[in-house]
């Protein structure tokens, strides 16, 4: 349920609001200021008479139950599109943001050297993975904490924010030392514990979609991390479980405007993951900028022929550096809504 303000109620009629919420044991509002109005979400399980008892207070407009089971990330809770703000980086606007960078880090030569082409090209954000879920026990499982010093290196040498992936609890708080946007990897969409972990802390969270999840189960997983505190979350559309062999899984392009629909998170899509071959990623990400995401997440190495990991689907520094001019000259004549 949310409570619509008038923007001009005074402060004691939104404590008020706020105190006959926190006057039912086990409900909680979360406040939005928006732009025309103020938005007090109420979330728990809502008594009968309250709805009533609220719109009757000042300052109140109308009181909305919300339909959808995701209350903080849907669209009715929070109108206007949401922004995560990463190092002066604004995800979420017009301008879609890239996140390029190897899938696993490797060596320093490798993360500096791919930091500094992906910045060069227009790349505003680096990846590099140190914690890598992979399907296989024998494949190379990253690097973990020293692979974290070497993407500190590498920020520190192109002054390029870092997205990595947390997968355990336990490295949450470590990861978030060296990370400005944490993974939340496809395969750990539904660790409910690890959700509940990153919506502690305060950094902006990105959530992939899991390989086989539906939007609802997919925009729950970032509600954990809302209902959490955190606030600063984006989804990563990065392909499904299909028939399709050829392909690695299949790239869902619809989900891009549909997440806007249902939500006001930003949406990025990968579609190195997605598709598994490095020729059909610039397609891919091209039509995903059409579709309006927000940003792409694209892995590119040095030496595709020896990465220790998705060397397939990994754009060499000047095919990455190709498709960056054709990113822009998309999102050039594409309108994304800042409303749906
Ligand atoms: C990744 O981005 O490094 C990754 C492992 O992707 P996913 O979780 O989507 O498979
Ligand atoms: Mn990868």
């Amino acid at each position: 349920m949310i409570v619509v303000m008038a923007k001009e109620a005074a402060p004691a009629e939104l404590e008020e609001v706020k105190r006959r919420i926190e006057s039912h044991p086990g409900l909680r509002p979360q406040v939005f200021d928006g732009v025309e109005r103020i938005v007090v979400g109420v979330l728990g399980s809502i008594p009968p008479d309250l709805k009533d008892q609220l719109e009757l207070l000042p300052g109140v407009i109308e009181v909305v139950p919300i339909s959808k089971p995701y209350k903080l990330a849907s669209r009715e809770f929070h109108p206007d599109n949401s922004r995560v703000v990463v190092n002066g980086v604004v995800i979420g606007g017009p301008e879609p943001v890239i996140m390029a960078g190897p899938c696993s880090v490797e060596d320093e030569e490798q993360m500096v050297s791919t930091a500094k082409a992906v910045k060069a090209a227009g790349a505003q954000i680096l990846r590099g993975g140190a914690f890598k879920p992979r399907s296989s026990p024998y494949s190379f499982r990253g690097m973990g904490i020293e692979g974290l010093e070497l993407l500190k290196t590498a920020k520190q040498e192109t002054g390029l924010p870092i997205i990595t992936e947390v997968m355990a609890v336990e490295d949450v708080d470590t990861v978030a030392q060296y990370a400005d946007i944490l993974q939340i990897g496809a395969r750990n969409m539904q660790n409910y514990n690890l959700l509940d972990a990153v919506g502690e802390i305060k950094k902006p969270v990105m959530v992939k979609r899991g390989l086989a999840a539906s939007y609802e189960e997919w925009l729950l997983a970032a509600e954990y991390v809302m209902a959490g505190g955190n606030e600063q979350v984006m989804l990563c559309e990065r392909g499904v479980r299909g028939f399709e062999q050829f392909t690695r899984f299949t790239m869902d392009v619809a989900a891009i405007p549909v997440i806007q629909r249902l939500s006001h998170l930003p949406i990025i899509a990968d579609p190195s993951h997605s598709t598994g071959k490095w020729y059909l990623v610039t397609p891919v990400a091209l039509a995903a900028v059409a579709a309006g995401a927000h940003g792409l997440l694209i892995e590119v190495h040095p030496n595709p022929d020896i990465a220790k990991c998705d060397g397939p689907q990994s754009l060499t520094f000047a095919n990455f550096s190709a498709l960056m001019g054709q990113v822009h000259a998309v999102a050039g004549v594409r309108k994304v809504p800042a409303q749906v």
